[in-house]
């Protein structure tokens, strides 16, 4: 899978985590090669740390992709009772 500038990535995912996606971003691990997503949603990260082999990427010079979750929309917000 082919990855791409971070801030194209943020642009791009803005709207859809706008519109009640999820969104983990994910990156290619520069030392050891595995794909890595972060565990925290709806955020983009300039590093990145990998699980495996602790090597910590440039995801600013490197590119990153995201993953894009659709379904039930659990924002906070909207879980809690409206005083
Ligand atoms: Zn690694």
């Amino acid at each position: 899978m082919a990855d791409h500038p971070i801030m194209e990535c943020i642009e791009r995912a803005a709207p859809l985590i706008e519109s009640g996606a999820t969104i983990h971003q994910k990156f290619t691990c520069l030392a050891c090669g595995s794909r890595q997503t972060m565990a925290e949603a709806n955020k983009f990260f300039t590093r990145g740390k990998c699980e495996e082999c602790g090597h910590i990427t440039n995801i600013e010079a490197q590119g990153c992709n995201y993953l894009v979750m659709w379904g039930k929309k659990t924002r906070p917000e909207d879980e809690s009772p409206k005083h």
